[in-house]
C-alpha cells in the first residue's frame, strides 16, 4: 500500500465503537474454548482474542462493484490498521446463481485491491452441517418448528407494519414431528416449495423480521461446492450470524438495509450459545450507509442484465462501475483505496458525486504518470518554411514533478498533427489558438503564424498552413521574443505513432437511472463511447501501460484488447482507453 494512504486516518463511528472494544479488552483475556470452528480446523481460529476481527462476505453471483469496494476496503483496512484480521468469506447459500467463476473473480479483485485474506478463506457451505445441527438443536429446545403453510398463506399470515401477523396452525406441533419432517426434507423427501423450517420467535412483533423468520428451505438445486448432497439450503439471515460467530468475528459490519435485522442475529446467537452450540463472546452486528454513485447502477442484477443483454461488451467493459472495469478503464487500486478514505464511513445515506472518484484517480496518477502528446482528432499542419526533410530535436519532461523520469525525445518537421479544434476559420471570442494571421506556440518547440488552410468540398478543414519564426524555440533566450497567448500540442506526421482510443462518456444520461417509473435501459446514453484514430508522440513509453496526454486527461492501455489482438495475430493495433478528461466535465 502507498505511503498516501496511511498518512491520515479520518476516524469514524466504527473506529470508535473499536476503540471502546480495545480499550475495555473486550475480547482479551476470553477463551474461545470449544470453539465449534476449532473442530471445523479454521486455520485462524481465535486463539488470540485480544485482536479484532472483521470479514468480507461476498455472494458469489456477480462480479464485484465500487459498493463493494467501500466494504473491502472498511473490512480489511480495519483489520490492518487495528493488527487485527480480516477474512474473506464467500456467502454461498444461494446454488442456483452461484458459480465458480464469480468465486475466481471476486479473489483476484480483492487481491488487486491490495489486500490479503492470508489463509483466511472460508465459505458458508462449509459451515452447512454446523447450521443444520444448531437448526435441530432449536426444534429441541421449542425454538423452531416446520411449517407447511406455503408461501403465499405464510406471506398472508405475516401481518403488516400496522397489524400483528397471526400464528402458523403448525406453530405449535410437537418437537418431535418438526424433528421428524425436517430430517425428511433434508433426505430429499420433500419437493421444492414443501414445507420449510421456522424461528419461533413472535408473530406480535412490531418487528416484522421477528416474526417467525423462516431459516431453512427446500432446494433441489446443484451447490457449485457441495455438489447435489443438500436438499435444504440455509437463509441468509440464518447462515450469516452463524458463519460470523463460527468464525470468532467480532465486528460484524454490514450495510444499513440490516439494521432491522440485528434483533434476530442477536436472538439467534444467543439462543445457540445458551444451548452450548456457540462459544461467547459473540459478534456485534454494525451497519454503515451503503455508496450510491450518480449515473451508474450498482445493482447486481441490473449489471448482469447489462452484461447478459449486450448493452455491454462484459462485466469489464470500461464504462461499468465495476471493478474489472474500471480496472481496465485505468482506475488504479490506489485511486479506489482514496476515493474509499474520502467516502467516509457513517449512517447518513447519501450519494456521492462520480466526480469524486474521477478525481480521485487524477490526484493519484498526476505526480506518477509519464506525460505524452496525442492528438485524438487530427488534421494537418504544413510549416511552410521549412524544407521537407527538416528534422529538429525538441525535448520535455516526461513528468514535471519528477525530473529523474526523464526527458522525452521528439523532432520538430515540417508536416504535423494538430488537433481539429485548435485551429478555427473564424475564432470566437478569447481563442487564442491558431487562425489565419494569428500567432500561436507549438509546445516544446517554435512559435508559428498561420497563413492560410484548405477545405473539401463539404467545407470542412484538411489542411492548416503555418510558418515559423526562427529563434523562438522553448527553452533558447529567444523563446519570449514573440509574444503569444495560446500554445497548443502536436505530433509529427513522420514520426507518430498510431492508435485507437477509446473515448468514455457516461453510461447513463440520468443521475439516478430508472427513476421516475422508467426502465434503467431507457436512460442508456447512446453516446457513451467513442472510438477515434489518434496519433501519439514517438517517445511514448508504452510499456508504463498509463500516461497523462497533455491537455487531455489520462489514458491507458486496454488489456482485454491487446489480447484480442494478439489472439488475432494484429499486435500492431494499440488500444487506448480514456480513464479521465483533465478536467471535470461532469458538472452541468
Ligand atoms: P445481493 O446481496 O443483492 O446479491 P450485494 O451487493 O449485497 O448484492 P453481496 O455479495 O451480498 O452483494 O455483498 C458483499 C458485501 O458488500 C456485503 O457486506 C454488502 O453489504 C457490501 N456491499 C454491497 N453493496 C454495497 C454498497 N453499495 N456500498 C457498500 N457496501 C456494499
Ligand atoms: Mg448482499
Amino acid at each position: 500500500m502507498s505511503e498516501k494512504d496511511t498518512t491520515v486516518v479520518a476516524s469514524n463511528f466504527l473506529r470508535n465503537i473499536i476503540d471502546r472494544d480495545l480499550a475495555e479488552q473486550a475480547y482479551a483475556g476470553k477463551k474461545w474454548a470449544g470453539h465449534p470452528s476449532d473442530a471445523q480446523g479454521l486455520s485462524s481460529a481465535p486463539e488470540d482474542a485480544a485482536k479484532i476481527r472483521t470479514r468480507f462476505p461476498p455472494e458469489p453471483n456477480g462480479f464485484l462493484h465500487i459498493g463493494h469496494a467501500k466494504s473491502i476496503c472498511l473490512n480489511f483496512g480495519l483489520a490492518k490498521d487495528y493488527a487485527g484480521v480480516c477474512h474473506l468469506r464467500f456467502d454461498d447459500t444461494n446454488p442456483e446463481k452461484e458459480d465458480q467463476v464469480y468465486v475466481d473473480s471476486i479473489k483476484d479483485t480483492v487481491a488487486w485491491l491490495g489486500y490479503s485474506w492470508n489463509d483466511n478463506l472460508y465459505f458458508a457451505s462449509d459451515y452447512f452441517n454446523y447450521m443444520y445441527d444448531f437448526a435441530c438443536a432449536l426444534i429441541q429446545a421449542d425454538l423452531a418448528y416446520v411449517d407447511e403453510q406455503n408461501a403465499d398463506q405464510i406471506r398472508e399470515n405475516r401481518g403488516t407494519l400496522k397489524e400483528a401477523g397471526k400464528d402458523s396452525p403448525w406453530r405449535n406441533r410437537p418437537v418431535e414431528e418438526s424433528l421428524r419432517i425436517f430430517e425428511d426434507m433434508k433426505a430429499g423427501k420433500y419437493p421444492d416449495g414443501g414445507p420449510c423450517l421456522r424461528a419461533k420467535i413472535d408473530m406480535a412483533s412490531p418487528n416484522i423480521n421477528l416474526r417467525d423468520p423462516v431459516i431453512y428451505r427446500i432446494r433441489h438445486a446443484h451447490h457449485h461446492r457441495t455438489g447435489d448432497q443438500w436438499k435444504i439450503y440455509p437463509m441468509y439471515t440464518y447462515a450469516h450470524p452463524i458463519e460470523d460467530a463460527l468464525e470468532g468475528i467480532t465486528h460484524s459490519i454490514c450495510t444499513l438495509e440490516f439494521e432491522d435485522q440485528r434483533p434476530f442475529y442477536d436472538w439467534l446467537l444467543n439462543h445457540l450459545a445458551d444451548l452450548g452450540k456457540l462459544a461467547r463472546p459473540l459478534p456485534h452486528q454494525y451497519e454503515f450507509s451503503r455508496l450510491n454513485l450518480n449515473y451508474v447502477v450498482t445493482s447486481k442484477r441490473k449489471l448482469l442484465q447489462l452484461v447478459t443483454e449486450g448493452h455491454v461488451s462484459g462485466w469489464d467493459d470500461p464504462r461499468l462501475p465495476t471493478i474489472a472495469g474500471l480496472r481496465r478503464r485505468g482506475y488504479t487500486p490506489e485511486a479506489i483505496r482514496l476515493f474509499c478514505e474520502r467516502l467516509g464511513v457513517s449512517k447518513a445515506d447519501s450519494t456521492i458525486d462520480y466526480s469524486v472518484l474521477e478525481q480521485s484517480l487524477r490526484d493519484v496518477l498526476d505526480p506518477v504518470a509519464d506525460r505524452a502528446v496525442a492528438v485524438l482528432d487530427p488534421i494537418k499542419l504544413t510549416i511552410t518554411n521549412l524544407p521537407d526533410d527538416h528534422a529538429e530535436l525538441c525535448q520535455a519532461p516526461y513528468n514535471p514533478h519528477d525530473e529523474a523520469a526523464g526527458v522525452r525525445n521528439f523532432h520538430f518537421t515540417k508536416h504535423l498533427w494538430i488537433e481539429r479544434d485548435d485551429f478555427r476559420i473564424e475564432p470566437p471570442k478569447k481563442y487564442f489558438r491558431l487562425f489565419p494571421g494569428n500567432t500561436v506556440r507549438l509546445k516544446y518547440a517554435y512559435v508559428v503564424k498561420c497563413t492560410g488552410y484548405e477545405v473539401d468540398e463539404h467545407g470542412e478543414v484538411t489542411e492548416v498552413f503555418a510558418e515559423y519564426i526562427p529563434d523562438t524555440k522553448s527553452g533558447t533566450p529567444g523563446a519570449d521574443s514573440v509574444k503569444v497567448k495560446g500554445a497548443i500540442t502536436w505530433v509529427s506526421q513522420k514520426e507518430a505513432i498510431q492508435a485507437e482510443v477509446k473515448l468514455y462518456d457516461r453510461l447513463f444520461k440520468e443521475p439516478v437511472p430508472g427513476s421516475d417509473d422508467r426502465s434503467f435501459l431507457d436512460d442508456i446514453n447512446p453516446e457513451s463511447i467513442t472510438t477515434v484514430h489518434a496519433y501519439l508522440e514517438p517517445s511514448i513509453r508504452l510499456e508504463k501501460d498509463r500516461w497523462q496526454f497533455e491537455r487531455l486527461g489520462y489514458f491507458c492501455l486496454d488489456k482485454a484488447d491487446r489480447t484480442i489482438a494478439k489472439a488475432t495475430g494484429q499486435t500492431d493495433t494499440l488500444v487506448i482507453n480514456r480513464s479521465v478528461t483533465l478536467k471535470d466535465n461532469w458538472k452541468k
